[in-house]
């Protein structure tokens, strides 16, 4: 183990400029923070701009001997931890969201830089992340058990929240600091330390986000950040019977091997998976606020989010109005580097995404859909895809299946509500999903009928820290956010006060 290596690379490319000015130049580090120290190790991993394939940073090569570290730190720290009173923790938290805020750009610039989002959302994300360890803060001092009237004579019986133990956390890259704080926020609230492994791609704000913890007050051992190869570092986490809670936002893929591991020795595992949200558009509903919700829910972190509209259902009467009106605003989007202040639709993080959404294009365009936008910008390197109009797409199409997870907007034409419901229900996804209709009653019938853990009825923006988020079926397990983000790291403890009778 190395530490602090203050020799980092410097950024080139169009992030150069943003990079260098940092004010914090400990952000550019690269350094892992494991039980209170800061660990550059002795190999480094690139950091790349997504936009140009420029490498920005470099960062510390964490592997099972730092991990190994960093489980017995984090059980060290617990004891103590845990005894806090709830304020206290929450006023270290609360620092933590101050310090966010304060350094809003400087960490919106880091996300942007490696993640490739436009910088106004990525802003948005440093406030939308600050706003979890804000809520949790508060929600910790409502951890609140129960007293249960006895059903034997001379009783008293109660119901204890206690924190789980040692917590840990898989996190991805298309919310870089969000995802982060989200569970730490509730794990330390509930008494946890947490353990948190980044995405490969999204190192720089999670270190960064570390920086800031340490400086808000958090205890050694008791928020630690440790980067390199997630296979590596995600083994001992899963395998180590001191790891009482692990909480994941990835792929349903990933998030299937996961669990299986974690069943070794029975942990308690949430999980955040893939999406496939149905966008359901009736003819009462309307149109031009359908439309500005589709563009929303469609290219938002530029299609990359897990709350994305992938198919988007239009009653067949407004159905070629809808297109239009979709059809000429996706032409007024602007792709680019997520620096410039022009930019709506950035690149796409990974390559792979990229690919993916291409291909999804060109299987419908095969099969007979039509692509109704300009796709200008594609040579501005591999990983942009232009926000993309498809029309007349039909259920055999690849995207009426799969996650697109790109700036790719799929319209279907459906007649009848029976039918759509049937159709939105037909996906192993339940993440989400939106329903567009003047209709009160038919909002009503819907809001029971549509398979998903969170629905919007005539709206695309309903996510934030008060929210239990989260998906039914193969889009996860557990909630995050609101009170039951807090139990995902509490056990409840019945106790029987017995031979209480005078
Ligand atoms: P991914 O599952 O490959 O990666 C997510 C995280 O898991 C990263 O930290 C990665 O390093 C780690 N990881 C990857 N393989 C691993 C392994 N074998 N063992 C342990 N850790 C491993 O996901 P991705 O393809 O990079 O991201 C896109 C997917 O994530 C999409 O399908 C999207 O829907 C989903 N996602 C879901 C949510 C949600 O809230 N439900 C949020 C963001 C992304």
């Amino acid at each position: 183990m190395a530490f602090q290596n203050t020799q980092h690379k410097r950024p080139v490319g169009p992030a150069s400029k943003h990079l260098q000015n940092l004010r914090r130049r400990d952000f550019l580090s690269g350094a892992a923070l494991v039980d209170g120290q800061w660990v550059s190790g002795g190999e480094r991993d690139r950091v790349i701009d997504p936009a140009t394939g420029q490498e920005i940073a470099d960062v510390a090569r964490c592997g099972s001997s730092e991990m190994e570290t960093a489980v017995a730190a984090a059980e060290r720290s617990s004891p103590a931890w845990r005894e806090l009173l709830p304020a206290s923790r929450g006023a270290i938290l609360r620092n933590w969201a101050s310090l966010m805020l304060e350094h809003e750009e400087e960490l919106a610039i880091l996300v942007t830089s490696e993640q490739g989002k436009p910088l106004a959302e990525a802003r948005q994300e440093i406030a939308y992340g600050a706003g979890f360890l804000e809520w949790f803060a508060a929600e910790g001092e409502r951890a609140y058990g129960e007293t249960i009237p006895s059903h034997k004579v001379g009783s008293l019986l109660h119901v204890r929240m206690q924190p789980i133990g040692v917590a840990a956390a898989i996190t991805p890259w298309n919310f870089p600091i969000a995802m982060i704080t989200r569970k730490a926020g509730a794990a330390l609230a509930a008494g946890c330390p947490i353990i948190v492994k980044p995405a490969p791609e999204t190192p720089l704000s999670a270190l960064a986000l570390a920086r800031l913890a340490e400086q808000a007050g958090l205890p050694r051992g008791v928020f630690q950040v440790l980067v390199g190869n997630p296979i590596e570092l995600s083994k001992p986490l899963l395998s180590d019977t001191r790891i009482r809670a692990l909480s994941f936002t990835g792929s349903t893929e990933v998030g299937r091997l996961l669990l299986k591991a974690a069943a070794e020795n029975v942990k308690k595992v949430s999980l955040e998976l893939g999406g496939h949200a149905p966008f359901l558009v009736f003819d009462d509903a309307g149109l031009e606020k359908a439309v500005s919700g589709a563009m929303a829910a469609k290219f938002a972190t530029s299609g990359q989010d897990c709350l994305a509209a992938n198919r988007i259902y239009v009653q067949r009467r407004v159905y070629d109005a809808f297109i239009e009106q979709l059809g000429a605003r996706i032409a007024q989007l602007r792709m680019g580097h997520g620096l410039e202040p022009t930019t709506d639709i950035g690149p796409m993080t990974k390559l792979s995404v990229a690919e993916k959404c291409r291909s999804h294009i060109d299987d419908a365009v095969n099969k007979g859909a039509r692509v109704l936008s300009p796709q200008h910008g594609a040579s501005l390197g591999p990983n942009f895809v232009p926000p993309t109009l498809l029309s007349d797409v039909t259920e055999d199409m690849l995207i009426a299946h799969e996650e697109t997870f790109g700036p790719v907007a799929a319209v279907l034409p459906f007649d009848s509500e029976e039918e759509v419901i049937a159709r939105a229900n037909a996906s192993e996804m339940g993440l989400a999903g939106y329903v567009y209709t003047d209709n009160l009653r038919r909002a009503l019938r819907l809001s029971g009928r549509i398979e998903c853990g969170m629905l919007g009825i005539n709206t695309a923006s309903f996510t934030g820290p008060p929210i239990p988020f989260g998906g039914w079926k193969q889009s996860g397990l557990g909630r995050e956010g609101s009170r039951h983000g807090l139990a995902e790291f509490m056990e409840l403890k019945y106790v029987c006060f017995g031979d209480l009778a005078a």
